[in-house]
């Protein structure tokens, strides 16, 4: 009976845990082509501030939406935005499915990392994606792995948990954000296995099956993963269609609530401090913990 009315205080303490209130670093966001007239960039600031979303992965197919974020100094800056400009492998859709064996990307690549950004130098090279694992074995998928390594930018990677063994082995030293975290559903096991294996590999959240339950609180198992490795996550809005942009301040809110059920430690780790950690953001340009962002 007393461990029925625990259990019983504790659906009631989590039925009514608060939102988490901090700063958000949006991990996996697009700027891409067909979303520049819909949402011209001070409407995607706007976005971002109501949100409370306070620095961000960019990276857009093609590139010009990435630049175009990185060059609005001013507008950013007034909006409290940190861009962290990633250079992506896409000029088009058709890029997706070959890029990986493409020397014209590979040479794309390097062009665009000698020409950098207003924002500063390129931090990362994706998201990329490989629909089939063996394709990490690419010689362009090689090349870019072992180039990221070299230059100490992230891998931000859409691919399954055999892709991540294999973008692993060509380049242990590299850092990967594994977007999604496994989208097919890796089973959260195999999840822990890589984190293990792979001190350097970090989930990115979005689109994460599993990672709720039905009644949109977090799952246990995944409770019990960002709790015990707040760590080794990050959250992310993955803008790939305009939907995306449309639902962007219903989706950071989403995130708001379910961060809202872990230790507040964890929650600010997952929410904001990994990313501004792996890009050195200065903490003085941090709002303070306690600071209303919205
Ligand atoms: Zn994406």
């Amino acid at each position: 009976m007393r461990g029925l009315v625990f259990l019983l205080a504790m659906a009631a303490a989590l039925a009514h845990a608060a939102p988490y209130e901090g700063p958000l670093f949006d991990a996996h966001l697009h700027y891409n082509e067909e979303a520049r007239t819909p949402y011209p960039l001070p409407e995607v600031l706007a976005r971002m501030q109501r949100a409370g979303v306070r620095a961000i992965v960019a990276n857009s197919r093609p590139n010009t939406g990435t630049r175009d974020l990185a060059s609005a100094l001013d507008a950013t800056r007034a909006a409290g935005v940190s861009v962290v400009p990633f250079v992506r492998l896409y000029r088009n859709r058709a890029d997706y499915n070959g890029w990986f064996a493409d020397e014209s990307i590979h040479a794309m690549v390097l062009d665009e990392l000698a020409r950098g950004t207003p924002a500063g130098p390129f931090r990362g090279i994706g998201e990329f994606h490989l629909y089939d694992s063996a394709n990490a074995d690419g010689p362009v998928a090689r090349r870019l792995m072992q180039l990221a390594a070299e230059r100490g930018l992230v891998v931000l990677a859409h691919v399954d948990d055999d892709a991540i063994d294999r973008l692993m082995a060509h380049a242990p030293a590299a850092t990967i954000i594994w977007a999604h975290t496994g989208i097919g559903g890796t089973p959260i096991e195999r999840v822990r296995q890589l984190l293990a294996r792979y001190p350097k590999l970090r989930g990115e959240l979005s689109y994460r099956p599993g990672l709720l339950a039905a009644d949109g609180r977090l799952s246990p198992a995944w409770r019990a993963l960002l709790s015990e490795q707040p760590e080794r996550f990050l959250i992310g809005s993955d803008t790939w269609i305009n939907a995306r942009w449309d639902g962007y301040e219903a989706l950071m809110a989403e995130y708001r609530a379910w961060l809202g059920e872990l230790p507040p430690a964890a929650a600010r780790r997952i929410a904001w401090e990994n990313g501004a950690a792996m890009f050195g953001l200065m903490p003085t340009s941090l709002p303070s913990p306690d600071a209303p962002t919205r």
